[in-house]
C-alpha cells in the first residue's frame, strides 16, 4: 500500500506553503520541525493568536492594537511625513531615535510592468493624512527603483503647498530600505534632496 502523510500534515503544509516567500520545501521542513519541537510549536500558536488583536492604523497604516497608532496620537511630532513601503522601515527609523516626524505606510507599489492598478495605493487616505496632521513636508522613502518612483509620483501628484523631498542618493538603487541599518537610514533622511516633479 502506498503511504500518504496524514490529512492534518498535508493541510498544515499547504497553509504554510500559501504564505508569501515560503516555497513547498520550506513548508515541508517547517511542518516537520514543528511536529518534532513541541515548545516551539506551542509558542508559535500563542504568537499567531496575538496577531488577531493587531491591525493597520486608520491614519498611517502602522501596525497597532488600537484604531490609531502611538505615532498618530503623539501631538509633539513634527508636521513632516516619511512615506515608506512597509512598517519595517519605520521600526528602523524609530530605532535611530533621531527622527521626530510622522510616517505613512503604502504596503504596495505600482508596477508599470504588471499594469498600473491605482486602487492598490491608498491615495485618498494619504490626502486625508496630509490634511489631518497639517503636513508641510513629504519625504519619499520608497525603494529607489521604477516601482518606487511611479508610486511616489502617483501619491504626490496634484499636491500644492507641500515641500517634497526624497532620501539621499546614497541609498542603493532598488535595495529594500528595511535592509539598511537605522544609522544609514537616518543619514539618508538627514541628507534628503528635493524630489523633482
Ligand atoms: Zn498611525
Amino acid at each position: 500500500m502506498k503511504f500518504k502523510p496524514p490529512r492534518e500534515y498535508i493541510k498544515a503544509r499547504d497553509v504554510i506553503n500559501s504564505l508569501p516567500e515560503i516555497g513547498p520545501i520550506t513548508a515541508e521542513r517547517l511542518v516537520q520541525y514543528l511536529i518534532m519541537n513541541d515548545d516551539k510549536r506551542e509558542t508559535l500558536i500563542a504568537a499567531l493568536k496575538l496577531l488577531r488583536d493587531l491591525k493597520p492604523c486608520i491614519n498611517c497604516g502602522l501596525i497597532t492594537d488600537e484604531d490609531e497608532c502611538d505615532v498618530c496620537k503623539d501631538e509633539l511630532r513634527d508636521p513632516v511625513v516619511l512615506v515608506v513601503k512597509t512598517p519595517f522601515e519605520v521600526h528602523r527609523v524609530e530605532d535611530s531615535g533621531r527622527y521626530n516626524g510622522r510616517y505613512f505606510v503604502v504596503y504596495n507599489l505600482l508596477s508599470p510592468a504588471e499594469g498600473l492598478s491605482m486602487d492598490r495605493i491608498p491615495k485618498e487616505k494619504f490626502l486625508r493624512f496630509i490634511r489631518k496632521f497639517s503636513i508641510n513636508e513629504i519625504i519619499i522613502g520608497l525603494p529607489n527603483d521604477v516601482k518606487g518612483e511611479v508610486t511616489a509620483y502617483f501619491l504626490v501628484e496634484g499636491l500644492k503647498d507641500v515641500k517634497i523631498t526624497k532620501l539621499a542618493s546614497g541609498v542603493p538603487r532598488g535595495e529594500e530600505l528595511s535592509s539598511l541599518d537605522s544609522y544609514t537610514l537616518y543619514e539618508a533622511i538627514e541628507n534628503r534632496v528635493p524630489f523633482d516633479l
